[in-house]
């Protein structure tokens, strides 16, 4: 049974995790109501490494500039080339609208913690275990009472089960490795190169700007299971085929919860946010700029509903993700044909507007206008025909 806590100790938010969105969560809350008790919780100390790409799309900068923190990663170079190999093996190479940046996790989520640390938010290394939703508050590990929790504990996330909501299947769950390589200072240009050999996957290369690059390799769950073999040694074996000439350390491997298996976002007055929420885009793996979006929701909810925040949570996600969540579900659907990602790209080399969408989908929260989506379609049908019938013209 839950114990009635005194009023005084209740926090107004206690925020379970210390990654982009549990870290978004507190900054948000004190930057709304600089009054409110805010303790953030992580079973890590900072500074910390976290399995990732490292790579910040430009909206991930918007969230920093709205969180108050908007020269958080100017030291770190801003890169506009992206190159795309499609499974097939068709290149495309452009200039995207806005700048991403890639910034080692080790250093962006500890200047998060640091700056929610500035801004007031109490900062605890603490490792949750237990919560309990029975009284009128919340108790973690039955001391720690809170009007309101956001679970911001990444792709294994406690609290998510403690309350009641089951972790994604294989179905909708990535798994990728990354490590650092030397490359050419000069090397800018941000690569992924997908593959048709047990598609979806693909290898990518995101140089620093420091003379070394964060590579890796990822792919489905189910289709790594498929192949029978340790998972560690398809991966690893996999990011030294694709990327001979970048040989890679410290290897580390996580797993990627995908969208398109999402959950509802909280029960009770729990919120889950970020990897816990299973934002991740099925499309691109991008989880950043989802974790700082629905951590920062997450934080506005906390202040603004503090009886009652996760429908007005539920609203805010709705209403900032919503529409973009059920495109990507549609095209990871499609995309399990790696023939449409092909006619994708193949569209997306001859027009730069095609280009910019497919960026603002994997990278943002862009949907899809029906002209494009027909312009595609049309292609990936005459593609698929000619496939059929190898004497039939190619377009
Ligand atoms: C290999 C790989 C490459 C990726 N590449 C990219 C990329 O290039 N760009 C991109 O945008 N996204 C990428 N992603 C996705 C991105 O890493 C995640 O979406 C992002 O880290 C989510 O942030 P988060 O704050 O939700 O969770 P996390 O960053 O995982 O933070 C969770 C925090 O919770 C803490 N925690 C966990 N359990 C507890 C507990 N019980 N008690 C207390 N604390 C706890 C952990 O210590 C951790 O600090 C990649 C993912 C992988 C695996």
């Amino acid at each position: 049974m839950g114990h009635s806590p005194d009023v005084n100790d209740v926090w107004d938010l206690v925020v379970v995790g210390g990654g982009p969105a549990g870290a978004a969560a507190a900054l948000r809350a004190r930057q709304l109501r600089p009054g409110a008790r805010v303790l953030l919780l992580d079973k890590a100390g900072f500074p910390r490494d976290k399995a990732c790409g490292d790579g910040i799309a430009a909206h991930g900068r918007d969230e920093l500039t709205l969180l108050g923190l908007p020269g958080l990663i100017d030291d770190y170079r801003p890169t506009s080339r992206l190159s795309v190999v499609s499974p097939s093996g068709s290149r495309v190479s452009a200039e995207a609208a806005r700048p991403n940046h890639v910034v080692p996790r080790r250093v962006f989520d500890a200047r998060l913690v640091e700056a929610a640390r500035a801004r007031g938010v109490e900062v605890r290394r603490h490792r949750v275990r237990a919560i309990d939703q029975s009284g009128p508050y919340p108790v973690i590990d039955a001391g720690i009472a809170a009007r309101a929790v956001v679970a911001a504990d990444g792709a294994h996330s406690v609290l998510r089960r403690l309350v009641g909501i089951p972790p994604n299947t294989a179905q909708h769950t990535a798994i990728a490795v990354r490590g650092y390589a030397d490359v050419p200072g000069s090397d800018d240009a941000q690569l992924i190169a997908m593959q048709k050999e047990g598609w979806p996957a693909y290898a990518w290369s995101f140089p620093i700007g420091d003379g070394t690059a964060n590579v890796g390799f990822g792919m489905l769950l189910p289709r790594l299971h498929a192949l029978g073999s340790p998972g560690r040694e398809v991966l690893y074996g996999r990011l030294t085929e694709l990327l001979p000439d970048r040989p890679a350390r410290e290897l580390r491997a996580h797993h990627l919860p995908l969208s398109s298996g999402r959950p509802a976002p909280g029960a009770g007055r729990v919120m889950l946010a970020g990897d816990a929420a299973s934002l991740i885009n099925p499309l691109t793996g991008e989880g950043i700029y989802y974790a700082l979006l629905s951590g920062r929701l997450a934080g506005e909810a906390a202040v603004e509903a503090p009886g009652d925040p996760l429908p007005v949570y539920r609203r805010k996600l709705r209403a900032a993700l919503g529409p973009h969540l059920r495109t990507t579900d549609v095209l990871a659907r499609l995309a399990q044909s790696p023939g449409f990602i092909d006619a994708a790209i193949g569209t997306a080399a001859r027009r730069k507007e095609v280009f910019d969408l497919l960026v603002e989908v994997g990278l943002g929260a862009g949907m899809v206008p029906l002209p494009m989506a027909l312009a595609v379609g049309r292609r990936w049908l005459r593609e698929s025909v000619s496939n059929l019938l190898p004497g039939a013209r190619r377009g």
